[in-house]
Parts: C-alpha cells; sequence; structure tokens
C-alpha cells in the first residue's frame, strides 16, 4: 500500500504586488495536480488560530501585521517584502494549510503531505516580516507538534536563502533541529557555518558555493545530513521546500534540476521512514521561475507518491557544479559528525 498523501492549496490570488516575483504564477504550472485521480487527500486550509500564530511571534507584531495591511498596497522592508489588504488572512491561511497537513499526518499512521501554499515564510522572524514572509508557516506547524508532545523535530529547509526566521525563532529551543541548505553570500546575508555557536549539533547552516548542482547537493544531503538525522532521531520532519535553487530560477545562481530536488526528497521521505514513523511534511517556501517550480514540484510530489518521475522539461544545470567536498569536511567537524 502507497502511504496516503496530503495536501493543502493556497494560492492567494490577492497576495499580489506589480511584477513582484512573489506572485501567484508561481504556483500556476501546478494547478492541475487538485484535479489528478491519485489518490491525494485534499483538506481546507482555514485561518491559523491567531494564539497558534503567537507561539512563534510576538503578539505585537501579529497585530501590527493585522493593522499595517489596512494600508495596502504597500512594502513593509527592503526585500521588498509587500502586503495587500487580503494579506493578513492570506499569511493566516497558508500558516492554516500546513497546520491542516500537519494535523492529517500525525493523526493517521503512513501519512506524508505538502503545503502548497504562499506567501512563503522561512525569512519571518518572531518579530519581522522579511524576504517576501510574513507568518513563517513551518515555525507555527513545528510549535503546534511541540504543542502535541512531537520531539524531537527536524526541519530541513533547502530553499535556496538562508531560513534565517526559523533559525531565530528556534535560536533557543532544544526540541527542534534545524538544518539549511543555502547558496552563500546572497539574501538574508546570514546563515554562515559558525554563526550558531551556542547549537553545535541541532542547528546547522550549510551555506554552498554557486552553481552547485544535483550531485553537490545529493553529498551534502548523504554526508552531513544523514549522518545527523540518524543522530537527532527525529518524530517529525517538516520540510522548508523552496523551489529556487533550480538553476533556471532568476533570483538565485544554484544548479539543482527537477531530479535532483526529488533525489533530495528520497532521502527526507527515507528518514522519516526510518526515524519518524515516516511522518513527513512539505511547506512551499520560495522558487520564482513558474517553470521550474512546477517541474520541481511534479518530481517531489512523484516522490510522494511512490509513482515514477514524470519527464523533466528542463533538465540538469547547463554547468557542472563545483567540488563541495571541503564544506562537507568542514560542516561535519564542526558538529561532530565523524
Ligand atoms: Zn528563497
Amino acid at each position: 500500500m502507497p502511504p496516503t498523501v496530503y495536501a493543502t492549496w493556497v494560492p492567494s490570488p490577492q497576495h499580489r504586488y506589480g511584477d513582484h516575483p512573489e506572485s501567484p504564477a508561481r504556483l500556476r504550472g501546478l494547478a492541475d495536480l487538485r484535479e489528478a485521480h491519485d489518490g491525494t487527500i485534499w483538506l481546507e486550509a482555514p485561518l491559523a488560530p491567531i494564539e497558534t500564530i503567537t507561539r512563534a511571534h510576538h503578539p505585537n507584531y501579529v497585530a501590527y501585521l493585522q493593522q499595517i495591511v489596512r494600508h495596502g498596497p504597500a512594502v513593509i522592508d527592503y526585500a521588498p517584502t509587500y502586503v495587500t489588504p487580503t494579506s493578513f488572512d492570506d499569511a493566516r491561511r497558508a500558516a492554516g494549510g500546513v497546520l491542516a497537513v500537519l494535523d492529517a499526518v500525525l493523526q493517521n499512521e503512513s501519512a506524508r503531505g505538502f503545503a502548497w501554499i504562499r506567501p512563503p515564510g522561512h525569512h519571518a522572524t518572531r518579530t519581522q516580516a522579511m524576504g517576501f514572509c510574513l507568518f513563517n508557516n513551518i515555525a507555527i506547524a513545528a510549535h503546534e507538534a511541540l504543542a502535541r508532545g512531537i520531539a524531537p523535530i527536524a526541519i530541513v529547509d533547502f530553499d535556496a536563502h538562508h531560513g534565517n526566521g526559523t533559525q531565530n525563532i528556534f535560536w533557543h529551543e532544544e526540541r527542534v533541529g534545524f538544518v539549511s541548505t543555502h547558496q552563500e553570500d546572497i539574501y538574508p546575508g546570514t546563515g554562515d557555518f559558525d554563526e550558531a555557536e551556542h547549537a553545535r549539533g541541532r542547528i546547522l547552516n550549510l551555506p554552498l558555493p554557486a552553481r552547485t548542482d544535483d550531485e553537490g547537493y545529493a553529498r551534502v544531503f548523504d554526508q552531513v545530513i544523514g549522518p545527523w538525522m540518524e543522530r537527532w532521531q527525529p518524530a517529525l520532519i517538516l520540510v522548508s521546500a523552496g523551489f529556487d535553487a533550480h538553476w533556471r530560477d532568476p533570483l538565485t545562481q544554484l544548479g539543482l534540476s527537477a531530479r535532483g530536488f526529488a533525489a533530495l526528497a528520497q532521502r527526507l521521505v527515507q528518514w522519516a521512514n526510518a526515524w519518524a514513523r515516516g511522518r513527513i511534511v512539505f511547506a512551499l517556501e520560495g522558487g520564482y521561475d513558474p517553470l521550474a517550480v512546477a517541474a520541481s514540484g511534479r518530481a517531489v510530489w512523484a516522490v510522494l507518491h511512490e509513482r515514477p518521475l514524470p519527464e523533466d522539461p528542463l533538465g540538469p544545470a547547463p554547468m557542472k557544479g563545483p567540488d563541495v567536498a571541503d564544506r562537507i569536511l568542514y560542516a561535519r567537524r564542526l558538529h561532530h559528525l565523524g
């Protein structure tokens, strides 16, 4: 029996701002997933309760966001992050989408899920919106799982940018391990190997050089994240699934392909099966080339459904990526992974 896949769809069509890359068009190439009779159980995405959001965000920030959207459309930070009059509810519904999938995955054996949501979340800190992100969806879900006694939790963030907001929210939370792979020296400028000095072995930042490709990523996952998972033994894996590490993404310079994302998802699912009774929830973060998001999203979707990978219309990166052996060695030493 293949596992049951739970999903939500929150495209937030009114959360848009001129030609800003974080737009509803990002999800357009995946809309037909909802029409496929592939056994997916599609869940309604309710507005996340305020008291659930405030486990991850300061109440003053939540109140500020509720108030500022009334003045939208407006830009509220330099990324630029924008709001429209619907954005407060859109952000609540995005968080609610991840919570709905989480709830289904925790209540059912052999279940996994993907929340197709926007706005994204992983740059939003406890007290501020950043990097196109309003509420930190994955952090809100992790807090909900903690409140239900699920621990320890592993959050893996393979978005091309550092998950600074998630790191911020769990900076002192010993029950949550956080791993972020990201392109070095791009927005938001954080995520250096040794910046979370107090949390060696729990917060793993893995900055990668431009053009790191499928092979480089697979090595990092096999030689750093795999051994870490084995030690961390998570009861739940949450994934900040950004597809902007695809080689076509207009905002970054990494080298993953749709097949490469599928290979990472395959490993994550294996680790969830090994340590977390199969419990894994993916939530969409970035990804700004709609064709790359569609190809990568479909590939990961096939992995979750344990079906053969679809054709990849975009293929691998045109250039081979750099060697990442030195990064792997450094990270393994830093976090005492042998
Ligand atoms: Zn990103």
